[in-house]
């Protein structure tokens, strides 16, 4: 992660927000607005829900808008003609969007792999890139911090456990060992089922998996969090991002979500980064970096939080973070078939078609299905998603084959 010759204290950041009508695209110009003289929006894009971008393009003005859908884009560009506004669409559009010359920072807020190209682009282009988007950094986090090298690209953490690992961290620093660094622990809310019992988990329905406890979020990241396997990914995502060993993360169980992470150092000390669970912070941080700036967040008030809980995570009733950890240490193709197993199975259960105890089962049976290969260009990487998506189809046909209820 690197800060020299990047846009600092004194120029205006030319923003670009890829999947800008989700909840971390909403946030980034929720904090954006309060700081009209220091982001000048120029680019929002959006999949879908095309009147909603309509209404950001028109209070925001941006020079470029993309939509996934032709037909949705030149309904937009019509009802957007009188605002200068140029709409693109199609599979490039996101990465003519990021490598514009006066787009300066990439907020990359996509869920899913679907993120991953305009990831890519981004930091080929030697761009500010705040990563929301966790899939692509488990796919090709080790991939994208070696062309960050080359390009000069700064990757800023927005996840809030690896923003807070990040402001933990001495910057710039040398590696893990070079800093004093034992171990990191990332913090985990434990979702909304942290006490419910195993036998329970059969009937759980997508409105119940996507009502977390602590933070409001898109639903992929919801279910994800309802089955630990977001803490899996993020485990893999700090792997790449700080270039640890798997066995330097720990994960423990704080239902507050008040401590958003922690760095243990080889004296023994322990830093920790604190706030309300609200993503506002980690934007604001990752967007000023190294500036601080108002987030427009309340202010935390320890007296009334009144205590810290921590626990031990159960990965017997949430066996997505041992299967995540497995990928890990396996490395090379077993993060990117973890995660497109994954991004199958929470589809499948949303859409009421796999129960919410299944989804482990099918993310297992994929990872034993795929032999695990090399990892080592962008272009392995995505046949290695295709495969691994199909495999997981044929999974989950089989579970329905043999007659598995969903909610
Ligand atoms: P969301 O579902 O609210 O929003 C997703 C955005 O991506 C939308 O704007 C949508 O139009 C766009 N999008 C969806 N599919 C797309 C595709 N195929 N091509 C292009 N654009 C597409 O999701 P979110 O909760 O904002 O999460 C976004 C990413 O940030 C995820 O990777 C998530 O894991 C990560 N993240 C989210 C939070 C959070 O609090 N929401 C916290 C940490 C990390
Ligand atoms: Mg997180």
């Amino acid at each position: 992660m690197r800060q020299e010759g990047h846009p600092g204290r004194e120029a205006v950041q030319g923003l670009a927000v890829l999947g800008a009508t989700g909840s971390i695209g909403i946030s980034t110009l929720k904090v954006a607005e309060l700081h009209p003289g220091r982001f000048r929006v120029v680019a929002l894009s959006a999949y879908e829900r095309a009147e909603e971008l309509r209404a950001l393009c028109r209070t925001w003005r941006p020079a470029l808008a993309a939509i996934h859908a032709p037909e949705t884009a030149h309904w937009l560009a019509q009802s957007l003609a009188d605002t200068g506004t140029e709409v693109l669409a199609g599979p490039t559009a996101l990465e003519r969007i990021v490598c514009d010359p006066r787009v300066t920072t990439v907020v990359c807020g996509i869920v899913g792999a679907a993120g991953l190209k305009s990831a890519w682009a981004a930091v080929a282009a030697g761009k500010r890139v705040l990563f929301a988007n966790k899939e692509p950094l488990v796919m090709s986090g080790h991939l994208l911090m070696a062309l960050a090298r080359q390009s000069g690209a700064q990757l800023l953490p927005l996840d809030s456990e690896h923003n807070a690992v990040f402001q933990c961290l001495p910057q710039p620093r040398a590696g893990l060992a070079g800093a004093g660094v034992r171990r990191i622990v990332l913090t985990c809310s434990g979702g909304p089922f942290r006490n419910t019992p195993a036998s329970e988990f059969a009937t759980i329905t997508p409105e119940q998996a996507c009502a977390h406890p602590r933070w409001s979020m898109g639903r992929k990241i919801s279910v994800d969090s309802a089955t630990l396997m977001n803490k899996g990914l993020e485990l893999i995502e700090a792997c790449r991002l700080f270039e640890a060993a798997p066995a330097q993360i720990d994960v423990v169980i704080h239902p507050q979500s008040i401590i958003h992470s922690l760095v243990e150092y080889v004296d023994g000390s322990t830093l920790a980064q604190l706030g309300n669970p609200d993503m506002r912070t980690p934007i604001a941080h990752a967007l000023a970096f190294p500036d601080r700036i108002e987030a427009g967040v309340t202010r935390l008030d320890l007296a009334a939080v009144g205590r810290l809980d921590f626990e031990v995570p159960d990965e017997d009733r949430f066996p997505c973070l041992r299967l995540a950890r497995a990928a890990a240490v396996a490395g090379a193709s077993a993060p990117t078939v973890l995660n497109a197993a994954n991004e199958i199975a929470v589809e499948a259960f949303l859409a009421r078609a796999l129960p919410f105890a299944a989804i482990p089962q099918v993310i297992e049976s994929v990872l034993e299905a795929r032999p695990v290969v090399p990892a080592e260009s962008i272009e392995a990487i995505l046949e290695e998603d295709r495969m691994a998506r199909e495999c997981a189809h044929r999974v989950i046909g089989g579970h329905r084959a043999k007659g598995v209820v969903a909610c």
